[in-house]
């Protein structure tokens, strides 16, 4: 609580955007300005997320990742326990590390220590060069380009199909290195690096059997720490797949200094 309570200047209601969030009780933060509550779940975080205020795409989006990892994570969550838990996260750190994920690249525990780390996403981040290799193709063939803005029909084609709701991924943005540099333009940019590309991605009938076969033949053997991230073992890139990443990658890792 103490911890909460000497960060509350830092924070702003996410529902009306005022400097006016109290400590109320042990149990929720309440925003003077519009009363809105938001509950504290330990003592050193409380959820901060819009109650009242959230557009509608912000609201599919949340549905259509729910929808995600109710299909990518349930098996397996039911049967996880702390020791469990903790082997998988070395499993997934070995993981990434070897395919240069941004979260064990650029952001390397050590470095964070002792900072205020506001918060930690979830994805790969912006995606890249993908579009021309894979993503514009599969706009044309399905005609979601014809219909829907860019964003959307990205949205549409990326991330998979829901199974328990209706929902479809509303938002998928790319970004070229000239619109990432425009767009963080207040910002100092220390490094950006492109990661994260497989065969797997390129517009061919079959490409993941292909690759699959490919990366066995090779030698490969699906990574366990795939299953806490995609629900199953995976088959990291090989040196080539790794080497062509910097170009054509599917991610973008950004670090910027204000
Ligand atoms: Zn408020």
């Amino acid at each position: 609580m103490e911890h909460i309570q000497s960060k509350i200047n830092m924070l702003r209601c996410p529902d009306c955007n005022f400097n006016t969030i109290k400590l109320e009780s042990s149990e929720f933060l309440k925003c003077e300005n519009c009363n809105e509550k938001y509950y504290i779940l330990n003592k050193n975080s409380a959820n901060l997320l819009a109650n009242k205020n959230m557009s509608t795409t912000k609201r599919e989006i949340q549905r259509f990742w729910g929808d995600t990892c109710k299909q990518w994570y349930n098996a397996f969550d039911e049967k996880l326990d702390r020791n469990e838990l903790e082997k998988h996260l070395q499993y997934m750190e070995e993981m990434f590390s070897y395919r240069k994920h941004l979260a064990v690249t650029e952001m390397k525990l050590e470095t964070l220590q002792g900072l205020d780390v506001l918060e930690i996403g979830s994805g790969g981040g912006a995606h890249s060069a993908h579009y021309w290799l894979n993503l514009f193709f599969k706009g044309v063939l399905t005609g979601a380009i014809f219909q829907y803005p860019e964003y959307e029909w990205l949205g549409r084609i990326t991330e998979g199909k829901p199974v328990y709701g209706e929902t479809r991924n509303p938002v998928t943005r790319v970004y070229s290195r000239r619109q990432l540099v425009s767009l963080f333009k207040k910002y100092k940019i220390i490094s950006s690096r492109k990661y994260g590309f497989d065969f797997g991605q390129l517009p061919i009938i079959g490409k993941y059997k292909i690759r699959t076969s490919l990366l066995k033949i090779l030698g490969h053997k699906p990574h366990p720490g795939g299953i806490i991230v995609y629900g199953a073992p995976r088959l990291c890139g090989s040196r080539l797949e790794l080497f062509l990443s910097q170009f054509v990658g599917y991610s973008w890792a950004i670090v910027v200094k204000k």
